[in-house]
């Protein structure tokens, strides 16, 4: 028998999360954002729950030959745009639109033979300070594009920096629209939480990442109940051992717990090197035959202990929910994990490990 653990990448679920992406932004076409293999559910495995979106965007060229692999034909955007002249080659042959964020990129379209015009989406720094052109550099650079026979449509672009937070996205719509207002041509500005928390700022391609796998892009001060989503991955795995522990005993390396009294306790076959983070600490949630309980102790390579003291129904073999959905109708989010171990439900989609076997269900 394998090793129990084991993860699930749920279609509908992505499905019916992407569907939310509509909603927010009924006029927009909506990109599913596939990129680090959809967030860690794998493209082939994402690709069925997300084909009801307008295009597929992403950073790896080798991503973008998978989704086309599959049969898509529709768009396809590279996010960060080409990374060297022979990229163009590869976005002729497979009709791949792709960002446009900095001079070169514009001097290798330039020099780049090919009968296809390309479809750029050209990318403004508003702000964000990453990638893209600000202010007047944006519109000459936006000249310089539209003087080149090689580029057919030029979609204007930018990235929040604070759709999430308080701090919000005024300052770089003004930012853009200062710079844009005369120039014509679709735009794409929200991603996840753009969508959610700012529906009205106009996106004519709206960049649906985080929200399609199930995870609030700003908990928690929301929840994905409150916007509607649900887990697009499940994390699972079962009690190999159960420990009898008395007052004054410790649990794992380092023996960061102690017992302050009797307990049970379960031991788990899930560790780090599943992807599953060590920076959760005690008291990190966990759904053991559907109920909740919590970590004790570290985490640590292939293993992980929780408290079964209140479950005494629960022991060797009981199922083990890391994350995702459990039975009987549970449901564990993922950003509550991600918040015990002091990062995002983005960092543990996309950490979990080649080792854990996946599944793609309905
Ligand atoms: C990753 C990414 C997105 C998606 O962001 P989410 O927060 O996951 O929705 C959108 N736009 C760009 C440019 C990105 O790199």
């Amino acid at each position: 028998m394998p090793r129990p653990i084991e993860a699930l990448v749920h279609s509908g679920a992505l499905a019916r999360n992407l569907a939310r992406a509509r909603a927010g932004a009924p006029d927009a076409q909506v990109w599913a954002v596939v990129k680090a293999n959809a967030y860690g559910h794998g493209i082939e495995r994402a690709y069925d729950g997300l084909r009801g979106a307008d295009g597929f965007a992403l950073l790896d060229l080798a991503e973008a030959e998978r989704i086309r692999a599959l049969g898509w034909r529709g768009p396809v955007l590279l996010l960060e745009g080409c990374f060297e002249p022979r990229d163009l080659e590869l976005c002729s042959r497979l009709n791949l639109w792709h960002a446009v964020h900095q001079e070169r990129q514009i001097d290798w379209l330039a020099g780049h033979k090919t009968q296809h015009g390309h479809h750029v989406f050209l990318k403004m720094n508003s702000g964000m300070n990453r990638l893209g052109f600000a202010g007047a550099a944006y519109r000459s650079a936006w000249a310089r594009l539209n003087a080149l026979p090689q580029v057919e449509q030029i979609t204007l672009m930018t990235h929040f920096s604070d759709a999430d937070g308080p701090r919000g996205i005024a300052h770089q719509v003004a930012a853009f629209e200062a710079a844009t207002a005369d120039l014509p041509g679709e735009r794409s500005l929200a991603n996840s939480a753009g969508v959610l928390r700012h529906g009205g700022v106009r996106s004519d391609w709206v960049r649906a990442g985080i929200l399609s796998y199930g995870s609030a892009p700003d908990f928690p001060e929301h929840d994905i109940a409150h916007w509607g989503l649900e887990p697009a991955m499940t994390l699972r795995s079962r009690v190999l051992a159960t420990q009898q522990l008395a007052a004054g005993d410790t649990v794992g390396y380092g023996s960061s717990y102690t017992a302050a009294g009797p307990m049970r306790i379960g031991i788990v076959a899930c560790g780090y090197a599943d992807g599953y983070p060590r920076h959760a600490g005690t008291g990190s949630p966990v759904l053991v035959d559907g109920m909740r309980t919590a970590t004790v102790g570290r985490v640590s390579m292939d293993m992980l202990a929780i408290d079964l003291t209140a479950l005494p129904a629960s022991g060797v073999d009981s199922i083990v929910t890391l994350w995702g959905h459990g039975p009987g109708g549970s449901m564990l989010p993922i950003d509550e994990v991600a918040q015990a171990a002091g990062t995002i439900g983005y960092e543990l989609m996309c950490a979990l490990a080649p080792r854990v076997p996946v599944t793609a269900v309905d």
